[in-house]
């Protein structure tokens, strides 16, 4: 199917984005890699009249260091993440679960930013933000504000985004030494999209862990860090049973339906066989 017409506008700057955003309202949508936005635009679920290209915003797909944060601009593409030296050293889950959407021709064109924003409950980066802790840059009419990712989902495709707002940068703590993450995705044969995704970023200091953060995506109606799976696990001795504890866990807070994908049995049982690969993996890569 095609889309329905919409002029197109390519945004020279940030602050141009916004006043098109402001002009337009409800009548513009920003398009970034278009790979979420025209598929939904071509089954006639949206019809913006106006589409406001922020692509060729110079600037806005830089990737640095600043130390303590590496800075992601918002219009980097998903390949250009997962190869970029500073994400493989500094923030290796970035780059890991990046690595893991789609393939190579989607990897090429969505952007970090586009993927956030648009909040696919079944989409890989969600769940990175949050077992990193990553902090999303919003810039709007009265100005820029930086919301955790722990606030910025709120429900299905659905965020902290308000009206005439855009993500323009993702902030994410380079974690300290001692540190291990992996991810563990279940994809689904057709889409490639996460059944289950299991994001564990976790820190060991003195044979203990320190600190550990779990995103899960897929099983629920948004991504959401898995709270008995970190305090089962946070302060206690890294070792083999403290991982089969918290896995056991993976279900606390979730409640799961029969439906197309499987029953809620299977759904509780991938749960937590993915917690338990992905905390084996980090807590082994935690070891250097
Ligand atoms: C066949 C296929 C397979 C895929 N498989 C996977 C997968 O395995 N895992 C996965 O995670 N994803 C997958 N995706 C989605 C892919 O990662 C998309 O590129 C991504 O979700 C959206 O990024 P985009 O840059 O293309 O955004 P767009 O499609 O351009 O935009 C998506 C939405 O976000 C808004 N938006 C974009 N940028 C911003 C911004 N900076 N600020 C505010 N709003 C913004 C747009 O207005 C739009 O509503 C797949 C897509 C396809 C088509």
């Amino acid at each position: 199917m095609y889309p329905s017409s919409f002029d197109y506008h390519a945004a020279g700057s940030v602050q141009e984005a916004l006043a098109l955003l402001a002009q337009y309202g409800d009548d513009a949508k920003l398009l970034a890699g278009g790979h979420s936005l025209i598929p939904v635009m071509k089954l006639r679920f949206a019809a913006p009249a106006h589409l406001i290209d922020i692509g060729r915003i110079p600037a806005l797909s830089a990737i640095s260091d600043g130390g303590a944060n590496v800075h992601v601009g918002a219009t980097a593409r998903h390949a250009d993440v997962a190869a970029s030296p500073i994400v493989r050293t500094r923030v290796p889950l970035l780059a890991e679960v990046t690595a893991h959407i789609g393939d190579p021709l989607i990897r090429n064109m969505g952007t970090i930013g586009g993927s956030i924003a648009h909040a696919d409950p079944a989409a890989d980066l969600p769940a990175a933000m949050l077992a990193l802790g990553a902090s999303l840059v919003l810039a709007g009419p009265s100005g820029t504000r930086t919301v955790a990712a722990d606030d910025f989902f709120t429900d299905v495709f659905t965020t902290a985004l308000q009206p005439g707002e855009m993500l323009t940068e993702v902030v994410v703590p380079v974690p300290g030494a001692g540190s291990g993450a992996a991810y563990e995705k279940l994809p689904d044969p057709a889409s490639g999209y996460a059944i289950v995704g299991i994001a564990v970023q976790l820190q060991v200091r003195d044979g203990a862990i320190a600190s550990v953060r779990v995103g899960m995506t897929g099983l629920g109606p948004m991504p959401m860090r898995l709270a008995g799976v970190e305090s089962a696990l946070a302060g206690t001795a890294a070792s083999t049973a403290a991982i089969a504890a918290a896995a056991a866990r993976a279900g606390d807070g979730l409640s799961f339906d029969d439906d197309v994908r499987g029953s809620a049995a299977y759904k509780l049982n991938i749960a937590r066989v993915y917690v338990r690969r992905a905390l084996v993996r980090a807590m082994a890569a935690s070891a250097g």
